[in-house]
């Protein structure tokens, strides 16, 4: 019997795990070899060490203190010591120990497969891609967006999933500044977030009102153009007020936004909205299109506080002429 054989042998003999056929030839090599004796006698002292310690409901912080003295003990034993052997091979014959469940619940007892004992064996065996190992490009905090896609690798339980994150970023920056107006314009568009859109569609629009730069952009991208989207799609009846009352300053010049309020007038649920826009077209209500309209809503608007005002809009430009 070769002397890594009988090491591994002995340690089943001292838990009365050991086959009665290999007993014999484990006999005959301890009478002949001192060294194999030797770790005959540490492995006992070990086990009578480890009965003195019962290892019935330990304790967590206890389990934990038993780690980390069974580990630094580890680090004061020899290199070709009799434990740094059992370390390297111990799951060279977890084959055997499943055929020996007293000795198995004695070591997972003490820790030594769930302690620094395996953690170690890992570190050092695992293969790249051990299972629960998860590896980032970018581990920047943030919740997840979407997955874009997933590449299994043949005969694996081993698959790489890509995904984007939302990475949550804060911009601070003057009105005026083309990155804030974006971000705002953005905003305007957050279906599920009534107070970010209200909140980005009253600043846009006090900018308008106050003057600064709300020209139409050529793409149809604007302040303005959002403004008009605003108005005629938001859900929210005071987002649709505010984004109104941002587009006042165009009314005379800028027929989309005179065709917008026309719109809303005949057409916004809300009877705020329809009595703001009225009075918003003022400055253009001889124009025929808007006379035509105040008309029609004169005569069919459900709310006769809304009849009067049109009509009242109707006479005034009436006496002007
Ligand atoms: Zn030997």
């Amino acid at each position: 019997m070769k002397c890594e054989i009988a090491q591994q042998n002995v340690v089943m003999a001292v838990y009365g795990e050991l086959p009665d056929e290999l007993g014999g030839s484990l006999e005959r090599h301890l009478e002949e070899c001192e060294e194999c004796s030797r770790e005959l006698n540490a492995m006992r002292a070990l086990d009578e060490y480890l009965a003195l310690n019962p290892v019935v409901e330990p304790s967590p912080s206890l389990l934990a203190q038993s780690r980390m003295r069974l580990d630094d003990a580890l680090d004061l034993i020899p290199p070709h010591g009799f434990l740094t052997r059992l370390r390297s091979n111990f799951y060279g014959w977890v084959g055997h120990m499943q055929s020996a469940p007293a000795l198995m619940t004695l070591l997972v007892g003490t820790g030594f497969l769930a302690g620094n004992f395996t953690y170690r064996y890992q570190v050092a065996h695992a293969p790249a891609e051990a299972p629960g190992v998860v590896t980032m490009s970018n581990s920047t905090q943030g919740s997840i967006a979407n997955v874009t896609g997933i590449v299994p690798t043949p005969n694996s339980e081993i698959v790489q999933v890509k995904y984007n994150r939302i990475v949550p970023e804060t911009m601070e920056g003057s009105l005026d500044s083309k990155e804030i107006r974006q971000l705002l314009m953005v905003g305007m568009t957050q279906e599920a977030n009534t107070d970010v859109r209200a909140t980005s569609v009253k600043m846009l629009s006090n900018e308008c009102r106050v003057g600064h730069a709300c020209v139409e952009e050529t793409d149809g991208k604007g302040v303005r153009n959002a403004l008009l989207v605003s108005l005629r799609y938001d859900k929210d009846d005071a987002v649709r007020m505010n984004a109104l009352h941002g587009l006042e300053p165009y009314v005379g010049q800028d027929r989309r936004v005179r065709d917008a309020l026309l719109e809303a007038l005949l057409h916004d649920k809300s009877a705020s909205v329809r009595t703001a826009a009225i009075s918003l077209l003022t400055p253009v209500q001889s124009d025929s299109s808007v006379r035509q309209v105040l008309r029609t809503v004169s005569t069919q608007d459900d709310n006769p506080y809304i009849r009067t005002a049109s009509f009242q809009a109707l006479q005034d430009t009436a006496g002007i002429q």
